[in-house]
């Protein structure tokens, strides 16, 4: 069986640095299954499809025309790596996340990145429900504040405008959507490893996952 490694955590709890070096540390690939629901809203806002239009999103998604390359995010040919990362497309991220036909219409092209020699899955459900029999599940958190922080430092980075105030709030706001919806909540799988990043390095985070692995 091909490895898969799954890391699901809450919004800017750190997954995405930390799925991506572990995935370069041992020569995996990488899924960010957030980005393909980003990608699902940007196309949403683009074609100015309603965020409750069940069908039409679920069209939306089974039709995504993106690529993955370098780190970069193509849609419709177009690099979309920074215009996806905008809080407006992660909060109608969020949303359309809830619609159970666009999910399935999105299960397919995540289990073709389970490629040899191994992949490294980041996202909410990736151990709960895509790959459920992974050989390591990992349930990375942070406090609100650390993930404020460090989302804050992102979007600055990236030359995005940012507000603590309204960071805190869209996080609250994101989470409890994400929790406490009926399709795929977010939730610690069975069998996962937690490990809470509040107080960590990036690099002590990988050395943790690592070091699971090779348990
Ligand atoms: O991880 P990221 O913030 O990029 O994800 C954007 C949104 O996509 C999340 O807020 C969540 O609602 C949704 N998502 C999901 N399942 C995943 C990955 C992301 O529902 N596996």
């Amino acid at each position: 069986a091909i490895p898969v490694i799954t890391i699901d955590g809450p919004t800017a709890s750190g997954k995405g640095t930390v799925a991506q070096l572990v995935a370069e540390r041992l020569g995996f690939h990488y899924l960010d299954s957030g980005a393909l629901y980003r990608l699902t809203a940007l196309s949403a806002l683009q074609a100015e499809t309603p965020l409750d239009d069940e069908q039409a999103l679920a069209k939306l998604a089974g039709e995504l025309h993106c690529s993955f390359s370098n780190g970069a995010i193509f849609l419709n040919g177009e690099d979309v790596s920074m215009a996806i990362r905008a809080e407006k497309v992660g909060n109608a991220a969020s949303k359309v996340a809830a619609l159970p036909a666009l999910r399935r219409a999105l299960v397919e092209l995540q289990l073709r990145f389970a490629q040899v020699p191994g992949l490294v899955a980041d996202g909410r459900d990736m151990g709960t429900v895509i790959f459920p029999d992974a050989c390591l599940k990992v349930f990375l958190t942070a406090s609100v504040e650390a993930r404020a922080e460090r989302r804050y430092k992102q979007l600055i980075d990236k030359g995005f405008s940012a507000n603590m105030h309204d960071l805190l709030k869209d996080l609250n706001e994101r989470d409890a959507r994400d929790s406490n919806r009926a399709i795929a909540p977010l939730k610690p799988a069975e069998g996962a490893y937690l490990l809470d990043t509040s107080n960590l390095t990036v690099n002590q985070a990988v050395e943790q996952v690592l070091g699971w692995y090779a348990a």
